[in-house]
């Protein structure tokens, strides 16, 4: 999709200009129904459109993002533009510089059309964690369209953008583009520079890309990883272009599927994973059973360690630094019910109080908690040598094998409302998708395939996992599935 688009750019089919008004337009006819953005950001785009098709006409050589509209997960700080993280704490925030990522992408050309809708500071399934709105999902409104990405996976699912960005921290990428039936790629942990990512857990998190294609998130993957001396825990690594790694061919690849994540599968999602399975093996790959042995534990490593670093990281909006503070000019409701004078304890309670919604705050009392003395050891040093253990799985795993392959998530898209009142159940979504972040390795969701669902027919994603920065090995084997 996107060399297409560049092909018909350079060639003057098209402009940019009117390739982005174009996006607006579809944005703005369906934008009310699914709600995938936040904030539009009309001047810059049409600025950085105007300058590519200038840069064609005098002939210059365009790099392939340029002038193609895309999206990004309100979490990123884009310079001079509202950076909410879909959280009140951070409603009038604006960012006073560019994400890395975002940078890069300026400098390529790439025409940003705005920011989308999340679970508030990415910690969510569904989007329903968002101060402002819930993204519908665009193959059937009634239902989500997963999270905590949520935005951007919908806004790429129903053509309000070319590709986008978002960012993942346990599935946030690639439980949402399974759930809407897009690519969605969680590269390496260390592959992207966090620099400007409004951090959740530092150890977990990775920005990466949604797209039709998988073409297309080598495109971009290309574009937006390096090292990058804002973000210590960035990796060397060499300039690559993993578009030109897709050679569409798997022969005698050996794919591992993890017993543990198979055995309780529901019928349906069964079905379709194992004609996925199927259709690798008439492709030449060789597949094997593998075991993950310390797989049940996951989610609640996960979520101990996910929690503690978000109790942490969240220290910082105290009402003093950034964004909201609940004091006696503050403009909220909030404020003009409780306009008493505040000390600066007081300051900080009220403005978290106000501030954060209940998942942050479930979350943050959780890894408080897990941090505390006497309980350190209990919880988050406990957690920290279980996750030791599932990186081991994983290092063994690929002694055998050079992916592992399982289905996205345990089920499709979920109905609005039909887990927002138990957080266990809504956490379970993710038991998938935990293992790759806390690993570190990286992982993509591409459909596999759709189940009919009440009339509606909802997409199934299938997820490879690769070995540490081979993401051109993991790009190629779902390149592969994809195109025959
Ligand atoms: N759904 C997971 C959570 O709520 C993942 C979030 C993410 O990857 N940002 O923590």
């Amino acid at each position: 999709m996107i060399r297409e688009l560049h092909n018909k750019l350079v060639n003057k089919e098209i402009t940019s200009v009117q390739l982005t008004r174009d996006y607006f337009d579809a944005i703005k006819k369906k934008d009310g129904e699914i709600g995938a953005y936040l904030t539009l950001t009309e001047e810059l785009a049409m600025r950085q459109a105007q300058l590519i098709d200038e840069r064609i006409a005098n002939g210059e050589d365009i790099d392939l993002l340029a002038g193609i509209p895309c999206a990004v997960k309100d979490n990123m700080c884009v310079d001079g533009t509202r950076t909410t993280a879909a959280s009140k704490m951070l409603d009038n925030y604006i960012a006073p510089y560019d994400a890395t990522v975002i940078k890069k992408l300026k400098e390529v050309g790439a025409v940003i059309l705005g920011k989308t809708n999340l679970d508030e500071f990415a910690m969510g399934s569904s989007t329903e964690n968002s101060a402002y709105q819930v993204t519908k999902n665009p193959n059937d409104t009634e239902r989500i369209a997963g999270g905590s990405s949520g935005g951007s996976a919908a806004a790429v699912a129903a053509s309000e953008a070319v590709w986008s960005l978002g960012s993942d921290t346990g599935g946030s990428i690639r439980q949402p583009a399974s759930f809407c039936g897009v690519v969605g790629l969680k590269p390496t942990y260390g592959r992207v520079s966090r620099y400007g990512l409004l951090a959740m857990a530092s150890s977990l998190d990775q920005i990466g890309p949604f797209a039709k294609t998988v073409e297309d998130c080598a495109i971009i993957l290309s574009r937006i990883s390096g090292q990058d001396r804002m973000d210590a825990t960035s990796a060397q690594s060499a300039d690559k272009r993993y578009e030109d790694y897709l050679t569409g061919d798997i022969k005698g690849r050996k794919i591992g599927i993890p017993k543990e994540y198979v055995e309780n599968l529901e019928g349906h999602i069964r079905d379709v994973f194992e004609k996925s399975v199927e259709k690798f093996k008439s492709l030449g790959a060789e597949i094997k059973e593998i075991s993950l042995p310390h797989s049940s534990y996951a989610l609640a490593t996960y979520y101990m360690i996910m929690a503690s670093e978000v109790s942490s990281n969240l220290a910082r909006f105290d009402g003093i630094k950034y964004g909201l503070r609940i004091n006696d000019e503050a403009k909220t409701e909030f404020a003009k019910e409780n306009a008493v004078d505040r000390n600066l304890l007081e300051t900080y309670m009220d403005t978290r109080e106000y501030g954060f919604g209940e998942e942050v705050k479930r979350r943050i009392m959780l890894g408080t908690y897990a941090l505390s003395s006497g309980y350190y050891d209990a919880y988050y040093l406990k957690a920290q040598k279980v996750r030791a253990l599932i990186k081991k799985d994983f290092e063994d795993a690929f002694k055998q094998v050079d992916f592992i392959y399982s289905p996205t998530a345990p089920e499709t898209a979920f109905k609005a409302g039909e887990k927002t009142e138990n957080p266990l159940k809504m956490y379970l979504s993710d038991i998938y998708t935990v293992t790759a972040n806390l690993a570190g390795v990286p992982a993509i969701s591409f459909p596999i395939g759709n189940l009919e669902e009440e009339g509606k027919s909802l997409p199934v994603g299938g997820q490879l996992m690769g070995k540490w920065f081979d993401e051109e090995g993991l790009l190629d084997a779902a390149h592969t599935f994809e195109t025959n």
